[in-house]
């Protein structure tokens, strides 16, 4: 089966592109108001200049959403987010929050006392992912394909991708891409953008903070996932079923929630590191290694019986970088890089059926080709109300102010040196 037939659209959305086709013949690279206009910018300082998409601008106006890149409250006239907090409520185990939410990035879990048996597979304390809960599958950390590697990039959609996102393109590679909420609502056509190219898409939660912190009142109220799924769902027009937890600080309370949700755990096996480059000792050459040693490893043999994930980010210019550098090696070190979907067989990857991705073994006998679905809510947006811009990502208290794009400005230039 032709993976374009796999990948099928809504018939709405199908007109909708076919006047987009028509219409991007003569878009120009100022084009903001397209995923097709803006994928065709290559500038990192205008890819980075906030603009307005009328759907996301509505919904802020209209309260839908909380205030972006904030631990996100179910909002009082939010009757639907309340009705699925009750539904989910029996299903959360009481476990006690974890820690503080911390104000850098690895976490604050002073003064906190955790039972060596691990009783609630907290990963940030032994990298546990078969939970100890009943009724909750294991997270996924390897891929079983042998010599796989689940390929896949953390904290986008980074404003100033295209440059990387092209090069995944030319190489008719596809990754799973992890979300943050606040990132799809401040740069949706980016967000549309992997959709188009026929990527992945899971949650990454909608403001990147230290799950099992929240209180229990938090994390029942304040439900992280729903919303970014929300987000996703308005602004790519799909509903993800996959997510993985921001530093991987996942225990069972936190996982039930996703359970409830309806999202799979996603962790990995390796870290490259990547985005700690520059912070505390960690440098670029520390990353380099943490990649070499993985191709070292799949040349050895080391993923002879089962493959592996490793955590990459597209968070800034660095870590997109690191991704094209190393990739030939790692195309050559594994046979196969594929989304994690992929190579776990979920060809279903969303809530609504008329997307699909291909069987690992479409991938692995080359019966399928590789082309991107439609752009969900491709309608293109003209409104220019207020925009999500500055001032919202300002308030972020680390990751994704870096994610918010000054960082990135450089990055194509980088790439072509
Ligand atoms: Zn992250």
């Amino acid at each position: 089966m032709r993976l374009s037939s796999l990948f099928t659209s809504q018939p709405a959305v199908s007109s909708a592109l076919i006047a987009t086709t028509l219409f991007t013949s003569s878009v120009s690279a100022q084009d903001r108001t397209t995923e097709q206009g803006e994928a065709q910018i290559t500038d990192p300082n205008q890819e980075c200049t906030a603009y307005s998409y009328a759907p996301v601008s509505a919904a802020l106006a209209a309260n839908e959403f909380p205030a972006i890149w904030t631990v996100a409250d179910i909002l009082p006239n939010d009757t639907n987010a309340q009705a699925k907090y009750q539904s989910i409520q029996s299903q959360i185990p009481n476990i006690q929050p974890k820690g503080t939410q911390p104000a850098s990035l690895l976490g604050d879990f002073s003064g906190y006392s955790y039972p060596s048996s691990d009783p609630d597979c907290w990963w940030t304390y032994d990298q546990c992912t078969t939970p100890k809960l009943a009724g909750l599958s294991p997270d996924l950390a390897a891929v079983p394909e042998p010599d796989t590697l689940g390929y896949g990039f953390d904290d986008g959609p980074n404003c100033s991708h295209n440059v990387f996102y092209d090069y995944l393109s030319q190489n008719n590679q596809k990754a799973t891409m992890f979300y943050i909420g606040s990132n799809v609502m401040d740069w949706p056509l980016e967000a549309q953008r992997a959709l188009a190219d026929g990527h992945e898409i899971c949650v990454h939660t909608w403001s990147h903070k230290y799950m099992t912190s929240l209180t229990n009142s938090q994390a029942l109220r304040r439900v992280l996932l729903l919303y970014v799924m929300q987000a996703i769902k308005l602004v790519i027009g799909v509903t993800p079923t996959c997510w993985r937890p921001p530093f991987g600080d996942v225990d069972d309370r936190v996982r039930s929630v996703a359970h409830a949700l309806g999202l799979r755990t996603i962790i990995w096996q390796y870290d490259s590191n990547d985005w700690r480059e520059g912070t505390g000792s960690i440098t670029a050459a520390d990353v380099d290694q943490n990649y070499e040693n993985l191709i070292s490893r799949a040349q050895n043999g080391t993923f002879a019986t089962g493959g592996t994930i490793m955590l990459t980010h597209e968070l800034n210019n660095f870590t997109m970088a690191e991704a094209v550098k190393f990739y030939t090696q790692l195309k050559s070190a594994f046979k196969y890089l594929v989304p994690m979907g992929v190579a776990t067989n979920q060809t279903q990857p969303y809530v609504e059926t008329n997307y699909s991705l291909p069987s690992f073994d479409q991938c692995a006998t080359n019966t399928i080709i590789w082309s991107g679905s439609s752009s969900g809510s491709s309608s293109g947006a003209s409104g220019k109300t207020n925009s999500t811009g500055a001032a919202d990502r300002a308030s972020f208290d680390g990751l994704g102010m870096l994610a918010a794009g000054a960082a990135f400005v450089g990055f194509a230039v980088k790439l072509l040196a």
